[in-house]
């Protein structure tokens, strides 16, 4: 809801698609060194990123910047995975990070665990093994599910305090992003855990700044990117370019960058908070790229996600229209809190109308949509949160001007693309389950076949 705060990321947008950039191809990545083995890996994870996000990202964006591209969606290989859990259902974050890092399906929740409960060895544990250093980035807590997957074993993901305590023994080199889920725990004690195990605490951009190569935990606060007002948290490509400064050493490094609120704004069905969380995440990717042209026979980029969210569908073909999900000024979240502070009454139905006009930056709904939202303002509604149902609804009349449809705020089936450049990238070529991304990245660090 704040000026600033709209042209930090059209700025950063800007940034994102700015000039041309020449992905390495595939004939190049072969002539590498003599080794089997790859030096620098960056795993890069959107939470709950199907391919119409992206392809919502793009049409939005092409709009005044004709044929412009995300940065992953350029990468060379591009593979359908499917997501499903080891009882063939639809996953959550926990057991798709299982998969992704650690090689076996398991159910829902499950960190680290095979369905029987047996203990797993995650990629990032095996790269630390053969000498890389390791680096956790989220823009979720960095005791969620994503990141907990590649360090953690517990039967319930909301086992937070265990979670850190296995943070803490990890001896990963460098976790940077979102502040610690503290359960019933305190932020002091999590801190204790893990200074007693050797990690410096580093807060906010100074801190992510002041980062070398001793273990640390760079955190900042929660937020979304298109509400963010303050100038000290870091984005996610600062995050990854850091990461990549202090962890490069003789035996490389493996670095997951996890994007965790494209999830959150799916699942609030939010098509412009999630915009730009996305763009924030593309933003990471292309700096990983550009670590990789300069150490072209080193480096291999992986890009997927862990499921879609939000079942998102892009109904026609009404591109101009996407661009009206630029202008939306707050999150979803953001602009609730606002409403609320108008008291619920009938005669108070034009200020509420007005500023969610004004935070979406869109004024086209039609009459009868106008009357639609008044019922909803006004009438008896059995939901205890009437706000929510009437802001819902603002945003679903706009999405359909724009051809956008959530079709659940939970997460889908859907198969998601898993990318690839660089050094192994020809493995990354077939369409597959999640579970190869840990056989593939298994051979390259190993440098054995499977
Ligand atoms: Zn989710």
């Amino acid at each position: 809801m704040n000026n600033v705060s709209v042209k930090f990321a059209f700025i950063m947008i800007l940034t994102v698609f700015a000039g041309a950039y020449e992905v390495k191809s595939g004939q190049d990545a072969t002539v590498s060194a003599n080794k089997n083995t790859v030096k620098y890996v960056f795993l890069f994870i959107g939470d709950g990123m199907g391919d119409n996000h992206k392809i919502l990202a793009e049409q939005a964006f092409q709009n005044g910047h004709p044929g412009a591209r995300l940065f992953m969606t350029r990468l060379p290989v591009q593979a359908r995975t499917i997501t499903l859990n080891s009882e063939k259902k639809t996953t959550d974050s926990a057991a798709a990070g299982t998969a992704i890092a650690c090689g076996v399906k398991t159910t829902n929740s499950k960190l680290g665990l095979d369905p029987a409960g047996k203990s797993l060895t995650s990629i990032a544990v095996l790269a630390k093994q053969k000498g890389m250093k390791v680096g956790m980035i989220s823009t979720s807590a960095l005791n969620d599910a994503t990141p907990a997957a590649f360090y953690a074993h517990v039967d319930a993901r909301d086992q937070f305090k265990t979670i850190v305590g296995d943070m803490a023994a990890s001896g990963f080199d460098f976790f940077g992003g979102g502040k610690l889920h503290l359960g019933k725990s305190s932020e002091a004690e999590f801190a204790q855990t893990l200074k007693t195990a050797g990690y410096t605490i580093l807060n906010g951009k100074s801190g992510l700044k002041s980062a070398t190569t001793a273990k640390c935990y760079a955190q900042t606060p929660g937020y979304w990117v298109i509400d963010t007002k303050n100038p000290d948290v870091p984005t996610l490509a600062e995050y990854t370019l850091k990461a990549s400064e202090v962890l490069d050493n003789p035996n490389g490094f493996f670095v997951m960058v996890e994007g965790g609120r494209i999830d959150h704004a799916s699942h609030d069905n939010d098509a412009g908070a999630m915009i730009q969380e996305l763009f924030a995440f593309d933003n990471a990717v292309k700096t990983g790229m550009e670590f990789q042209q300069k150490h072209p026979d080193d480096t291999l980029i992986v890009v997927t996600a862990d499921h879609e969210t939000g079942g998102l569908t892009l109904a026609d073909d009404m591109q101009a229209q996407k661009a009206v999900i630029l202008k939306q000024k707050a999150s979803f979240f953001s602009i609730l809190g606002d409403l609320k502070r108008i008291k619920n009454t009938e005669d108070n139905f034009e200020p509420a109308f007005s500023l969610v006009k004004e935070a979406l930056g869109f004024d086209g709904f039609t009459k009868s949509e106008q009357a639609d939202l008044k019922a909803v303002w006004t009438g008896d509604s059995k939901d205890k949160d009437k706000y929510k149902v009437f802001l819902s609804q603002a945003f679903k009349i706009r999405d359909l001007h724009c051809g956008v449809k959530w079709t659940t705020v939970g997460h889908s089936a859907a198969q998601i693309t898993t990318a690839a450049s660089g050094k192994g990238q020809e493995l990354f070529a077939g369409n597959g389950e999640n579970i190869a991304i840990f056989a593939n990245l298994k051979q390259l660090i190993s440098g054995c076949p499977p």
